[in-house]
């Protein structure tokens, strides 16, 4: 799914919202399910309503995942959870479904009862997109709200008295200070990705932001890892939480084939055009390690002749939403992305992520691959290393816990002595001296 949905605020039952121009429209809503494929579907068994579990057929859904049998019934009865998942996983229908009957149940007040807040702009329009969808049949309106674009028409959707409303921080905090927020009718948060939000420095917003919350409360956090911040944060904002754990979070997907090439930084792009010339690469993200790096490598890539977005965050709002749609739709079959632009990014079908630079934290490597293989589907993800690169991939290969098997290039021998890993941004001298990947076939 992953449909994207701008600034704006929607309603439902199905009715169809004025696009965003920057948006491709919505497509249309899936044909109604027969009564029986509502009876057999296991969501019902879960505990969903029927009007919800009806949107979840039409959406495809047959299964639930292992973190929505988990937490889709903990969250019914009213608990807060503390739930340890990546996306991909589908964690979002996990506390959205039983949000959206949650709210059915309590009466509606004409003030927004239900707070989701997310670290990046695409996860919240993601979320607030799913929220449409799933909440299809039921006359609840959800709005988003993310910085990178103006106020009106998020201050429009407010004014729509939205039930649910998905926020970043930033933004949140400066309606808020405006008077056009309020969150004391809140009766359900949803912290998401709290270990991105302590990653990009959010965790004195999300600490403002809970202090303003009714005590009483239903609270959820989700989190890909658990450092200890983020145990410290659950401590003051989670009540006796049932704690979830889908996967532990330094394992990686099982079906995505993950391969390593040994590669000096010069023959990177070579072997790149050569690897994006595949016919399997239907289509791939390409990640660099700075936003300078993903333009160049854009350019480079389109004066080879192949089409590819680019989004990072510098990028505005309008070029980000763009490249994305262009990806999703399939009209560029590359996108260059940094780590900050591209986790939570939910496109379907994306069967290669490539690592063009290594990341220098090991966690971002398990983010990006599990942009392919989503939902069961299968993928690959290929990791350039060089030189330079090889403390990381050793950090890598320590936090999932196993060696990635190599594509092509030869895999050094371990040096004796333990090597520390470069600091950010690596040194002027790189590629200098190293014997050379050149002359390989591949
Ligand atoms: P998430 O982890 O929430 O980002 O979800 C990842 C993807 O899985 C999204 O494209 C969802 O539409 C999809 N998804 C969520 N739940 C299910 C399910 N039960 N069966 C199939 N796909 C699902």
């Amino acid at each position: 799914m992953g449909r994207s949905q701008s600034s704006a605020v929607s309603r439902n039952p199905q009715q169809s919202q004025p696009a965003p121009s920057s948006v491709a429209p919505p497509p249309p809503p899936p044909p109604m399910p027969s009564p029986e494929a509502i009876d057999a579907s296991p969501f019902l068994a879960l505990g969903v309503s029927r009007a919800v579990v009806t949107a979840v057929v039409q959406e495809g859904y047959t299964e639930p995942t292992p973190i929505q049998l988990a937490v889709i019934p903990a969250l019914l009865t009213g608990k807060d959870v503390l739930a340890c998942a990546q996306t991909g996983t589908g964690k979002t229908a996990a506390f959205v479904l039983p949000l959206l009957d949650q709210l059915m149940t309590s009466r509606g007040n004409g003030r927004i009862r239900a707070l989701v807040l997310t670290p990046t702009r695409e996860l919240a329009a993601q979320i607030a997109a799913h929220c449409g969808a799933y909440g299809r049949h039921l006359p609840l309106r959800n709005a988003v709200i993310y910085g990178g674009v103006g106020q009106g028409k998020q201050e429009d959707a407010l004014r729509r008295s939205p039930d649910i409303l998905v926020a970043t921080p930033g933004r949140l905090l400066d309606l808020i200070s405006q008077g056009i927020v309020r969150l004391d009718a809140i009766e359900h948060f949803v912290l998401d990705e709290a270990d991105r939000m302590l990653d990009m420095g959010f965790v004195h917003d999300v600490r403002r932001i809970t202090a303003l919350l009714p005590k009483q409360r239903q609270t959820l956090l989700f989190s890909a890892t658990m450092p200890s911040e983020i145990e410290q944060l659950t401590r003051t904002i989670l009540i006796d939480p049932v704690r979830v754990a889908v996967k532990p979070p330094a394992t990686t997907a099982e079906l995505i084939d993950q391969s390593v090439v040994f590669v000096e930084r010069n023959d990177k792009r070579a072997v790149l055009e050569k690897v994006l010339g595949e016919p399997d690469v239907s289509r791939a993200i390409i990640f660099t390690r700075t936003k300078h790096g993903a333009n160049r490598l854009r350019e480079q890539l389109e004066k080879a002749g192949i089409d590819a977005g680019v989004i990072h965050g510098n990028k505005s709002q309008g070029a980000r939403e763009r490249a994305l749609e262009a990806f999703r739709a399939g009209s560029t079959r590359v996108l260059v992305a940094t780590d900050i632009a591209a986790r939570g990014i939910d496109v379907d079908g994306v069967s290669h992520v490539i690592n063009y630079d290594l990341p220098e934290v090991a966690e971002a490597y398990v983010h990006r691959i599990g942009r392919t293989a989503r939902a069961g589907a299968s993928g690959r993800a290929i990791s350039f290393c060089d030189g330079d690169d090889r403390a990381y991939l050793r950090q890598i290969e320590r936090l999932i816990r196993k060696e990635i098997p190599t594509l092509f290039g030869d895999r050094p021998a371990e040096p004796a002595r333990s090597e520390a890993p470069r600091p950010p941004m690596g040194g002027a001298h790189r590629g200098g001296g190293r014997p050379r990947f050149a002359g390989r076939r591949y």
